[in-house]
C-alpha cells in the first residue's frame, strides 16, 4: 500500500502514476488517482494492478493537470472492489482523501454523519474523513491553511494509524497530509512538491525529503512551500534530509 502526493509544473498524473509503479513493491490490490483542474476533482479507481488503472485511464481520461494524488490500496475495511478503492470524495465534491492504515472509531463518525443525511459511497473506514473534511471546511474562516486547519480538525477526531492525503476543489496549489501511527515523507523539488508514504513514491525527481514526526500535519502550497504543524496547530521544524539511494 502506498500514498502519493503532487503539486507542481509537471503533468501531476504522469508523476503520480510513477509514483504509484515505484511504491508497487509493497503490495497491494487496488489503485486510484484525483486531480484537480479548473476547480473540479476528477478522480479514477481499479481493482487490481496499476496497469489496469492505466487501462482505464487511456479509455476515460483525466483532465490536465499540475496538482494530483495517488493511492494503492491494501483492504482492510471493505472488499478491494473498484468502489472501495481510493481516492473517496465528499459527498458534494469537494474533496478527495487517501488514507494508509485503520481508523478505528470510523463506525460511530460514519453513524454521525449518516445522521446528518450523507450517503456513503464506500464500505471503507477512509471514506468519513472525506465527509468530516467537507463538513469542516465551510465553518473555517477563508484564506491560506484553510485545508490545513480542516485537517487538523479531523485528525483530532480521528483513532488508529493513519497516513492521509487530502486535496479541497477550492485551493488549487495546495495540499495537505496527516500522519499517525503510519509513515509519510515530503519531497522538496525546484518549485514542486511530493508527498509519499515513502521516498520511493518521488526518488526519479527529488532527493530532498522531510520526514514528518508523530501527530502532524504537513501542507505543500505551490507558491508557499512545505509548511508543517502538529495537530493543535503549533509550527514544527521538520528533519531535513537527502535520500542517498540509487533510483
Ligand atoms: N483502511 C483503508 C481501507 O481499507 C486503507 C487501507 C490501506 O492502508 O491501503 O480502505
Amino acid at each position: 500500500c502506498g500514498i502519493v502526493g503532487y503539486v507542481g509544473p509537471q503533468n501531476a498524473l504522469d508523476v503520480v502514476l510513477e509514483g504509484l509503479r515505484r511504491l508497487e513493491y509493497r503490495g497491494y490490490d487496488s489503485a486510484g488517482v484525483a486531480v484537480l483542474a479548473e476547480g473540479q476533482l476528477s478522480s479514477a479507481k481499479k481493482a487490481g494492478k496499476v496497469a489496469n488503472l492505466e487501462k482505464e485511464l487511456a479509455e476515460q481520461a483525466l483532465p490536465p493537470a499540475t496538482i494530483g494524488i495517488g493511492h494503492t490500496r491494501w483492504a482492510t475495511h471493505g472488499g478491494p472492489t473498484d468502489r472501495n478503492a481510493h481516492p473517496h470524495l465528499s459527498a458534494d465534491g469537494t474533496v478527495a482523501v487517501i488514507h494508509n492504515g485503520i481508523i478505528e472509531n470510523f463506525a460511530v463518525l460514519r453513524a454521525e454523519i449518516e445522521a446528518t443525511g450523507v450517503e456513503f459511497a464506500s464500505e471503507t473506514d477512509t471514506e468519513v474523513v472525506a465527509h468530516l473534511l467537507a463538513a469542516v471546511y465551510p465553518t473555517l474562516p477563508e484564506g491560506e491553511g484553510r485545508l490545513a486547519e480542516a485537517m487538523r480538525q479531523v485528525s483530532r477526531r480521528l483513532e488508529g494509524a493513519f497516513t492521509l492525503v487530502a486535496s479541497h476543489a477550492a485551493e488549487p496549489d495546495t495540499l495537505v497530509a496527516s500522519r499517525r501511527n503510519s509513515p509519510l515523507v515530503a519531497g522538496v523539488g525546484d518549485g514542486e512538491y511530493f508527498l509519499g508514504s515513502d521516498v520511493a513514491a518521488f526518488i526519479g525527481h527529488t532527493r530532498n525529503a522531510l520526514e514528518l514526526g508523530q501527530d502532524q500535519v504537513v501542507e505543500i502550497d505551490r507558491t508557499r512551500g512545505v509548511t508543517v504543524t502538529d495537530f493543535a496547530g503549533n509550527r514544527v521544524e521538520p528533519t531535513a534530509y537527502t535520500v542517498d539511494w540509487e533510483a
